[in-house]
């Protein structure tokens, strides 16, 4: 890339016509840390949750019945439901969040080991990383846990959701009956039976992220399950004829290369597993199991989760003894394995019915007026039998053309009339849901269905009504736009950020990376099938060691100003997930991303003509990172970038500013 002329900051300040302008007065804030909301360590409220002198309940006499009110209700903590509940409480909510496991992230847990995928399909469809909350917590983990270690995934969920003040969480508490009035849910019942409570909760929103609908089943939502048939949605790749298969669960394991001989004995009911089931089926590699290790499609995939589980672990353990004891795979003699799951990943169930169902066409071709976040793994179908079919191949795959828009409509109930949904359960029909299903797009689903619950109750209207009314949309959207979530095709057009109507200058523009595009409203690349940008919409210019890149922001009057927001580049051309499977992690980096800004100063000029700080930050790593000072009538704001985490240009993706 052609790089412009470096000025260093006094030579524009004087080409600015800014003068004598002094370096820096004192902060009015202290040096902020990088972390996108600045909030208060809050200690969670025990006593709320287990008041002593709480009664017992009528029905059960041991356990001791606690009522509870909230705002906004998640139920279910996998990725959907921890960025419903998130979102939902950094907009104002108050919300519980039900979990009836005692570890957050659903399949992504260690308890699973799912690595979480999206969009960007692995690397098939680089660029297309999702951003929003989904991308601060890969981001973290990351930086916090390059040594891979799954408990660490599940510790920062925990750490994200307990820091967040406005969330009452509450681990091993089973949602398990919904009481509904005129087609709403009034309020909840929950059981945690290792403290000996049961929770009834009562709120205004209710949000169904089970995975399995088991909140949309209580309050009796409508539902669909199995496999459409083809003319319903007229779906080329759907059944001629509708049944009730679904795809199977799968429970992986990982193993480890050790310095000795390992031996293995498998248990007598574990499957003979020879080369005949394994011919469409390799094991070239066997650090990180196999999710084509999947059962029970063709069986009741919530009923039979004992006789799965059985199944499941019945199919590894032969596997593995086929790897260890064969004779074909004898670069296995010092490998053993060090964790094996126990518990059946659900990938297929129930599908709540919204006023939109999405569909094959929506993937491959379909806009919406009220899209909220992106899809973009390929519709990704496999034999219900799973491993029982060994004739077949584990998956077919069809990928839609480009990312794709999920609606709102296809996120709240139909006839349930404040409930959301978010995740595998989402009102999509089969084939749909065999894309939408991967852990980043749930991600965003849940984060579109948090800040929309949190926008529902400061309106004091339902789902259905924040839909049909476009003003009420377009707020959810730009809502959503400023929390870094992509909505396909739409830039920033948040009529509060005054930065929209400044001048961007800068220290340098590398190539066409101009000042101007930072403010032009969208905040990432266009990619070609490469991961190249085909449209470019950042700022770049160089940066070195005492030679600083600058953008400045400049009003034609001064505006008030008590916050900037800025979007950094995270190299969203490479995957970024938690993998314990080698081929994944070769181009992926569990530390900074080197493009990300490190180290930078944002100062203001006042209207006064004095010069403020309004952050210092060192060692960041996220792409959003927000500012919070005290108001001050600003009649430009500077970023002054000293480091990167490694790459020499320094690029920003947008700068907001509000009052
Ligand atoms: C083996 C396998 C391979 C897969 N491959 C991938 C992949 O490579 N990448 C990818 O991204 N996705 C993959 N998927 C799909 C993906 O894991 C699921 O579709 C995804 O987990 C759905 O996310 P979710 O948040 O909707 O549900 P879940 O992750 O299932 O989370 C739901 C949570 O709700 C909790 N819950 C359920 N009922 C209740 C209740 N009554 N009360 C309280 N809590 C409740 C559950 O314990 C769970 O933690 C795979 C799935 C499997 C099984």
């Amino acid at each position: 890339m052609a790089e412009g002329p470096i000025l260093n900051r006094r030579d524009f300040l004087a080409r600015a016509g800014f003068g004598g302008y002094s370096l820096i007065a004192l902060a009015d804030a202290a040096p902020q840390n990088a972390a996108p909301e600045p909030r208060e360590p809050a200690r969670p409220d025990f006593g709320r949750i287990a008041p002593p002198q709480a009664a017992f309940a009528r029905t059960e006499p041991h356990l001791r019945l606690v009522d509870l009110e909230t705002d906004v209700v998640v139920a279910g903590g996998g990725l959907a439901g921890v960025c419903a509940a998130i979102a939902a409480a950094r907009h104002g909510a108050r919300v519980v969040l039900l979990q009836d496991r005692s570890r957050l992230g659903g399949n992504s847990s260690s308890e699973v080991k799912m690595h979480v995928v999206g969009a960007n399909q692995h690397t098939g469809r680089p660029g297309w990383r999702e951003g929003g909350l989904i991308e601060e917590l890969r981001l973290a983990d990351a930086v916090n846990n390059p040594q891979r270690c799954w408990e660490l995934w599940d510790l920062l969920l925990y750490d994200k959701v307990v820091s967040e003040p406005n969330i009452t969480l509450l681990l091993e508490t089973t949602l398990c009956s919904a009481a509904v009035r005129g087609g709403s849910i009034t309020e909840v019942a929950a059981r945690c039976d290792k403290s000996e409570h049961i929770y009834r909760i009562r709120a205004r929103i209710f949000c169904d992220c089970t995975g399995d609908c088991r909140l949309g089943l209580e309050a009796g939502a409508e539902m669909r399950s199995g496999r459409e048939a083809r003319a319903e949605f007229g779906e080329s790749l759907a059944p001629e004829k509708p049944d009730g298969l679904t795809l199977g669960s799968s429970i992986l394991f990982t193993s480890r290369l050790y310095h000795n001989p390992m031996p293995f004995t498998a248990p007598k009911w574990a499957r003979k597993i020879g080369k005949q089931q394994l011919l469409r089926r390799p094991v070239d590699s066997w650090e990180y199991g196999y999710w084509w290790i999947e059962w029970g499609g063709d069986h009741d995939i919530i009923g039979d989760n004992e006789r799965i589980r059985f199944e499941l672990l019945s199919i590894v353990l032969g596997v593995w003894d086929y790897i260890k004891n064969s004779g074909d795979c004898p670069d296995s003699e010092y490998w053993a394995m060090d964790w094996i799951g126990m518990m059946p990943g659900r990938r297929g169930g129930r599908r709540l019915a919204g006023d939109h169902v999405l569909t094959q066409q929506d993937l491959m071709s379909g806009r919406f007026e009220d899209a909220v976040a992106i899809g973009g793994w390929a519709m990704d179908a496999h034999p219900p039998e799973g491993f029982d079919r060994p004739d077949l191949p584990p998956n077919t795959t069809v990928s839609p053309p480009e990312v794709y828009d999920i609606p709102l409509r296809s996120l709240y109930s139909r006839n349930i009339t404040n409930l959301f949904m978010a995740g595998r359960n989402i009102s999509a029909s089969y084939v749909a849901f065999t894309s939408a299903r991967v852990m980043a797009t749930c991600a965003v689903e849940g984060q579109a269905i948090g800040v929309a619950a949190a926008q529902c109750v400061a309106s004091g209207i339902e789902p259905r009504a924040l839909a049909r009314d476009q003003g009420q949309v377009a707020r959810l959207q730009e809502a959503l736009l400023r929390d870094d979530q992509t909505i396909k095709g739409r830039p920033n057009r948040d009529p509060l950020d005054v930065a929209r109507q400044a001048t961007a200058i800068a220290s340098a523009e590398a190539g066409s990376a101009k000042a101007a595009l930072a403010l032009d409203g969208f905040t990432r690349d266009i990619p070609d099938k490469r991961g190249d940008p085909v449209e470019v919409h950042h700022w770049a210019a160089p940066v070195s060691e005492g030679r600083p890149a600058w953008i400045e922001l400049r009003w034609d009057k001064p505006r008030l100003l008590r916050e900037v927001q800025i979007t950094f580049d995270t190299g969203f051309r490479r995957q970024l997930t938690l993998s314990a499977q080698e081929v994944q992690n070769i181009n992926l980096l569990r530390a900074p991303q080197p493009e990300t800004v490190r180290d930078y100063t944002l100062t203001c000029r006042a209207s006064d003509g004095g010069d403020r700080t309004l952050a210092v930050v060192k060692n960041n790593f996220q792409r959003l990172n927000r500012h919070h000072f005290d108001p001050v009538e600003a009649q430009s704001i500077l970023v002054e970038v000293q480091a990167t985490n490694g790459d020499p240009q320094a690029r920003i993706f947008e700068i907001r500013c509000y009052a």
